[in-house]
């Protein structure tokens, strides 16, 4: 994930270039995609379209499956003359971006990771329609229905049930 920008560096404003990435970070994750990076005033843009695959835990039955992600990013790099305390003179307050090391290596791990960790998803699934554990005993649904489905019965019926339990007992209390 690393690019060498010194011939970049020295060319002239708008000067672009692309590079396809086929590469695994150093989270391990395997990233594929395009890099295209355009020389500004200041910096150098990166801007790109990848695709990795991420190992999710499903919200619904826990299991852990890999999901594929797809993620953009666009990331300014600036030059180690250039980033803020350097001695490039006034820095402008919407600098925000990455260093390029002083050997013109423009890192893009640590980008890589950060737009991943923003497109994670929130409640991520194994499938559109996993069925998720059963609440009595936990069991993974998606492997077949559990034990509990015959006993279960009619969920409107249990508060009554509960109710003739309670009678049944306490008959059972007045008896003895
Ligand atoms: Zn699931
Ligand atoms: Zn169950």
């Amino acid at each position: 994930m690393q690019i060498n920008a010194a011939q970049q560096l020295k060319s002239p404003l708008g000067d672009t270039r692309y590079y396809s990435i086929d590469e695994t970070t150093r989270e391990g994750f395997h990233i594929r995609g395009e890099a295209k990076l355009v020389r500004t005033n200041r910096s150098i843009l990166v801007t790109g379209q990848f695709i990795t695959v991420v190992r999710c835990t499903c919200s619904r039955c826990l299991e852990e499956f890999e999901c594929p992600l797809e993620f953009e990013m666009e990331e300014e790099y600036f030059p180690a003359g250039a980033i803020p305390n350097g001695l490039a003179g006034p820095v402008a307050d919407d600098m925000d971006g990455f260093a390029i090391g002083g050997d013109h290596i423009l890192d893009l791990n640590e980008a890589v990771r950060q737009n991943i960790l923003i497109g994670l998803p929130a409640k991520p699934l194994c499938q559109v329609e996993c069925a998720g554990l059963c609440q009595r005993c936990g069991y993974n649904l998606n492997y077949g229905p559990c034990n509990c489905v015959e006993k279960q019965g009619d969920p409107r019926w249990t508060p009554l049930g509960a109710l003739l339990s309670t009678e049944i007992a306490g008959d059972n209390y007045g008896s003895t």
